[in-house]
């Protein structure tokens, strides 16, 4: 059965996931040049707590400045559990009773699961059938051989690499900002971002910092394996001393001026 706009009424639904980072906005771009059809464009908002994203601001900024270039607006839906919220609960049975769940262990992240792909399958239930467009590129073999038979890969079937999508954002001046500061994108308390994004994370986000110094108080086990968040502070404070003498130093040896 057909409805006056000749598309079946109960035509299969095309949902882009838009994660904000480089693979999936040059999906959607490209999508959109190509005039395929899609029904919605859906962020997982992933919540540290309540009231606070677990993005830095720079991404919720470039969700906004995606909208107005491609005119549309993009489905944020926001966790239905927020970081925090999980972190305190407790478990009931197991070697852990009695524990809270704490920070994520690196391997098995509890995280993932449980803020991201829950609200993920909440929601896309609701769009009945449809076919879910996944920014995983064609340099990303591993990815794309677990591809769920309801995904499609947009990129993979174009040929496009990570590069390919650096460069066509560049080309539509597009880029995210945050990737002048990190090589990857995710929340800003997660466990497996290294050193030097932690460092970034300190230093121009101090607030958020104070905030994971606050859990790392809390939870029954380090923020990484070798490092709890304290440690860390600890030691790029003296990083940051080290610094300041090495600089110190430097204008000492400055010669004086005739
Ligand atoms: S980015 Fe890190 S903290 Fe966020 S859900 Fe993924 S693994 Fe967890």
């Amino acid at each position: 059965m057909y409805i006056c706009t000749g598309r079946p009424v109960d035509d299969i639904k095309h949902i882009v996931s838009f994660s904000g980072g480089k693979d999936s906005t040059a999906m959607l771009i490209r999508m959109i040049e190509e005039g395929m059809p899609i029904d919605d464009i859906v962020f997982i908002k992933v919540m540290a707590t309540a009231t606070l994203g677990a993005e830095l601001p720079e991404m919720y900024d470039y969700i906004e400045r995606v909208e107005d270039y491609i005119h549309r607006k993009i489905t944020v839906v926001p966790s239905i559990l927020n970081f925090d919220e999980v972190f305190h609960q407790v478990f009931m049975s197991g070697e852990r009773c009695g524990e809270i769940y704490g920070y994520p262990f690196t391997i098995g992240a509890w995280c993932n699961n449980r803020l991201k792909i829950r609200t993920i399958e909440h929601h896309f239930k609701t769009y009945g059938k449809h076919i879910r467009y996944v920014g995983i590129a064609a340099d990303e073999p591993e990815r794309l051989e677990r591809l769920e038979p309801y995904c499609r890969a947009p990129l993979a079937e174009w040929g496009m690499t990570e590069k390919h999508c650096i460069s066509f954002l560049q080309d539509r001046n597009l880029t995210n900002p945050l990737y002048q500061k990190f090589r990857r994108l995710g929340c800003w308390f997660c466990v497996k971002q290294g050193l030097d994004s932690l460092r970034i994370i300190r230093r121009e986000y101090p607030d958020y910092w104070a905030m994971m110094l606050r859990w790392d108080l809390e939870s029954p086990h380090p923020f990484k394996p070798e490092w709890t968040v304290h440690d860390l502070e600890e030691r790029f404070a003296a990083e940051d001393c080290q610094l300041s003498i090495f600089d110190f130093n430097n204008f000492e040896c400055l010669p004086i001026a005739a």
